[in-house]
């Protein structure tokens, strides 16, 4: 038994332009971060969202579908900002913005029978700038399937700027992709994403397989400087400063989430059927009182993305996912059951009945996979008497690297112990104190 869902990948490519009119794909992206300033503008003056959205795609020098992106796109930042406060308000963009276009309105492919892709992008009304894609293979081959197989969609794409290059980023989405049946899995892979580190335990039913402990110590340093500065700057009145500021953020931010997500699914597809469980945070939106520990992961950043970043690299790869319900998964000991808050302090678990000691995170990951077992129906929940060591693995950007391309150090429990960040120790939090 198999479910479907749909999957949408970017691929990448380079514009090599051949209609001599390069610049207009510049003034298009000038007059797209325009609307979408204008959008701002006018939501913060007051205007009703219909009327903006009547007014600005009139006042557009832009193809009528492609400012409407724009004006989606605007919408949305204001949205997530309404629902979620992160960031702060969305202000006033004054770095490029990309050109985002709808298939077949605001860009078109053409496939060539020599392999070469050509393209057309409607610029400006009545503007064309024309050329051909450059295309490995592969990228050939998907580009080919998602244009002439019915079960795939070309969808939105962005011509943007990125080291100096002119690309177009084209978005194919498969709908009936398979992702196996959740309940048919071996390896139930308990999740526990952290300010800092994310911890994963592999489970079948008749005991650990193996564990290991992400962590990301720069995406919290570096979240807890931008707050600092943030909070400094809007003492001082500066915003436009500010808003730079957390534009590199995000792209930090992000880039390492990806590395992250990708890390993990790396683990992952070692065991055979694997099952992604999650703890379900949607539910405590509603006020429900968690405590300060869940708060904290609620309102931070890292939570929502790296799963959403998991949940999608996994479905791509035909893993499956799911949530069991949060309460007291990181106070319950693995080993016994016994279920207290004193059992957690900080990044040391020691359960009060059983003295069992753990990596907290670790242990938690460990509770959220016996969680789900027991939520099936005739399956066994393995005793759990010994557990492997705590596997490190740490996410550090080079001094001297660009920001996308931070490098992975792979540490082992034991190794960790001589500079005090082994799992069970107090010394765990040394690297995130002030948590
Ligand atoms: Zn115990």
């Amino acid at each position: 038994m198999t479910e479907t869902q749909a999957l949408t990948k970017t691929l990448v490519f380079a514009l090599d332009v051949q209609s001599d009119n390069e610049s207009l794909l510049h003034d298009a992206r000038l007059e797209c971060r325009r609307v979408f300033n204008e959008v701002l503008r006018l939501t913060y003056d007051g205007w009703d969202w219909n009327r903006i959205e009547d007014v600005v795609e009139q006042n557009a020098d832009l193809v009528q579908n492609t400012a409407q992106r724009i004006i989606d796109k605007a919408f949305d930042a204001l949205t997530n900002y309404y629902d979620n406060d992160d960031w702060g308000r969305p202000w006033y963009k004054h770095e490029m913005f990309p050109l985002r276009m709808n298939y077949g309105e605001g860009y078109n492919l053409f496939l060539e029978d020599c392999g070469t892709v050509r393209f057309r992008i409607s610029a400006k009304p009545y503007k064309h700038v024309k050329g051909e894609l450059p295309s490995t293979r592969d990228q050939f081959d998907l580009l080919t399937q998602a244009i002439e197989d019915d079960d795939w969609h070309v969808g939105t794409a962005e011509a943007l700027v990125r080291n100096g290059r002119e690309e177009l980023h084209v978005t194919v989405t498969n709908k009936s992709a398979e992702v196996g049946a959740k309940t048919a899995a071996e390896n139930v892979v308990g999740v526990d994403i952290n300010e800092d580190c994310v911890a994963l335990a592999a489970l079948t039913e008749s005991g650990i397989e193996d564990s290991i402990v992400i962590d990301y110590p720069e995406i919290k340093e570096q979240r807890h400087r931008y707050f600092t500065m943030r909070k400094r700057m809007q003492e001082a009145g500066q915003t436009a400063f500010n808003d730079v500021f957390r534009d590199k953020e995000q792209r930090f931010v992000h880039d390492q989430l990806h590395t992250v997500s990708r890390r993990v699914i790396e683990w992952i597809q070692r065991f055979d059927s694997p099952v992604i469980v999650f703890e379900d945070l949607k539910d405590m939106r509603d006020g429900i009182e968690y405590g300060t520990r869940m708060n904290r992961r609620l309102h931070s950043l890292p939570f929502a993305k790296l799963r959403d970043f998991i949940t999608y690299k996994a479905a791509w790869n035909g893993i499956p996912s799911d949530d069991i319900d949060p309460e007291y998964t990181s106070q319950q000991c693995p080993v016994c059951g016994h279920t207290e808050r004193a059992n957690r302090h900080k990044k040391r678990f020691k359960c009060c009945e059983c003295e069992h000691q753990d990596h907290a995170d670790r242990g938690a990951a460990i509770s959220v996979a016996q969680k789900w077992l027991r939520k099936q129906e005739d399956r066994n929940v393995p005793a759990l008497n010994i557990l492997p060591q705590v596997q490190k693995w740490e996410l550090r950007r080079q001094a001297s690297g660009p920001v996308n391309g931070p490098t992975v150090t792979h540490h082992t429990a034991r190794g960790n112990q001589t500079d005090g960040v082994s799992g069970v120790s107090d010394q765990s939090t040394g690297r995130s104190s002030g948590a």
